[in-house]
């Protein structure tokens, strides 16, 4: 099934029941399908859009985003969606890779994109256009594209360099929507909460596409606050939401969060990064709630993994769980080749039919990525723990190497975090001339702290081995982040 039958089907079949809103408006399937038909016959008229050609989608979640993303599929061209946060040069960049020939964007991103049309890439402001103006123009053709035409490039958010351009097919959207519909149990009364962007991976192919692959309804908003989270959950009975960890924490630190009302929500799903086990006790009882699900992968695998599930969140909650997800396999490559060795570091391979297709324009990172025998290599080191359960130790990039020896830094990150004091930090290795690298920690802290280095390397000598301790520590008021609050290690 391509992306656009699904929306072509929804119309039909679910008609005048609500599919998005963004707390002011409201469209129906019917609605939703319409506004993609009149604008996918706008931007082959005034743009000429044919199929196969990138069109760039730089806009926030909005009805908008929803509308511009169908009306592209429409069109059997290929979406690029670029975050609205990025800079003039790093959307040039983006652009410039995708060899989009237009983009498609509205008010709120005038700053960053303006110079871009200004220099001659015909743009569209979405929300100045009137849905009806219709062009004086033959009706569209019968869609041609199947599920193994390119649907999708999703640009990596770049934490550990410059940003990828990830390609995938129709048939890898709707694998991993039926993965994610099924696991999370949606069906068309589900209602689901958008506010982590729309540009990444998780929020579009597996959240978005899941619910409306069931016809299940959306309510977007433009980003994440605390307070929107909360406020929007309670007043349109949210049952599915899909976070940031970053997310949940500072919802949790929230006072509202006392005083409303959560309990329509069946999923909360959590992905993108690992939650501590102090984290997740902490979240649970500020959102009263045990139903928590942890979703591990990465863009390139669509992205499916494996799960976490609500009833393995007491002593393995840290873990990324023992089960691949519906359509996905998963193994680890030790230095023992496959054969399982216990609490063995190694690389995690992914199979599933959610997988890009290549990277865009880049056949050698391709190749680089895929096994022999068509498996990806996600770049996450991890161990099996006796019980099966996949502990991501970090990323093959971050791993420090000082002396020869292998320091992980996610683990001196939660040892960290266990202290009163500190409220985040994030750990990278150092060039050292003696040892090749050396650790330092940036550490974000409750209150002021005297002594800050000293205390916290005493704190962590009680539960690290020696090699493992910071040589240098800095203080920060925020760690960077990208827009789905990854911590950005390459800027530290
Ligand atoms: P880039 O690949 O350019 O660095 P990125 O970090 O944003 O960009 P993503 O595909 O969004 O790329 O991130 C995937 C990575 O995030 C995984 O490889 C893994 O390291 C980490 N990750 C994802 N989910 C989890 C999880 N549940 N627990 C721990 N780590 C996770």
């Amino acid at each position: 099934m391509t992306i656009y039958q699904m929306l072509s089907r929804n119309a039909r079949k679910f008609d005048d029941q609500v599919a998005l809103s963004d707390d002011q408006r409201e469209l129906s399937w019917q609605q939703l399908h319409e506004r993609a038909e009149q604008l996918a016959h706008w931007l082959r008229h005034e743009y000429g859009v044919q199929p196969g050609d990138r069109v760039a989608l730089v806009l926030p979640n909005s009805l908008e985003f929803v509308i511009g993303f169908f009306a592209v599929q429409r069109l059997e061209a290929i979406a690029v969606p670029i975050n609205v946060r990025l800079t003039t040069a790093e959307l040039e960049y983006i652009i410039a890779d995708a060899q989009a020939t237009m983009v498609i964007t509205a008010a709120a991103t005038d700053a960053a994109i303006s110079p871009i049309i200004e220099a001659g890439l015909p743009g569209l402001w979405l929300d100045r256009w009137d849905a009806d103006t219709v062009p004086d123009a033959p009706q569209l053709p019968e869609m041609e594209a199947t599920e193994t035409s390119a649907a999708l490039i999703l640009y990596t958010s770049g934490t550990t360099g410059r940003p990828k351009g990830v390609l995938f097919q129709h048939r890898a959207i709707h694998a991993v929507a039926t993965m994610i519909a099924m696991e999370m149990k949606m069906t068309p009364e589900s209602k689901l909460l958008h506010l982590m962007p729309f540009t990444h991976s998780a929020p579009l192919n597996l959240f978005l596409m899941a619910g409306t692959l069931v016809g299940a309804s959306h309510v977007v908003a433009p980003t994440f606050t605390p307070q929107l989270l909360l406020n929007l959950v309670q007043k349109h009975r949210i049952t599915h939401f899909f976070g940031a960890p970053v997310a949940y924490l500072l919802t949790a630190q929230d006072p509202a969060i006392a005083d409303t009302d959560l309990s329509s929500v069946t999923h909360w799903i959590y992905g993108g990064a690992a939650m501590s086990t102090e984290h997740t006790q902490q979240v649970q009882k500020a959102f009263g709630s045990d139903q928590f699900y942890c979703v591990y992968g990465l863009t390139e695998a669509g992205p499916s993994g494996t799960l976490l599930l609500p009833d393995e969140h007491g002593e393995k909650a840290g873990s990324v769980g023992r089960r691949a997800a519906f359509g996905t396999e998963v193994r680890l490559r030790t230095e023992e080749g496959y054969a399982p060795v216990i609490n063995e570091p190694g690389e995690v391979e992914i199979s599933s039919d959610g997988m890009m297709q290549c990277y865009w324009r880049n056949p050698q990172a391709t190749t680089d990525t895929f096994t022999a025998d068509g498996w990806l290599k996600t770049g996450d080191i991890a161990v099996r723990d006796e019980e099966g359960f996949y502990w991501i130790k970090d990323r093959k990039k971050d791993i420090i190497i000082s002396g020869g020896v292998n320091i992980y830094p996610r683990e001196i990150e939660d040892a960290l975090a266990t202290h009163p004091q500190v409220a985040e930090a994030a750990v990278v290795g150092v060039p050292h001339d003696q040892w090749g690298e050396t650790v330092k920690a940036f550490v974000v802290l409750r209150e002021p702290m005297a002594d800050m280095a000293d205390e916290l390397r005493r704190y962590l000598s009680e539960r690290l081995a020696d090699y493992k301790l910071p040589r240098l520590f800095a203080e920060l008021d925020e760690l960077p982040r990208n827009a789905n609050g990854k911590v950005l290690k390459h800027e530290l």
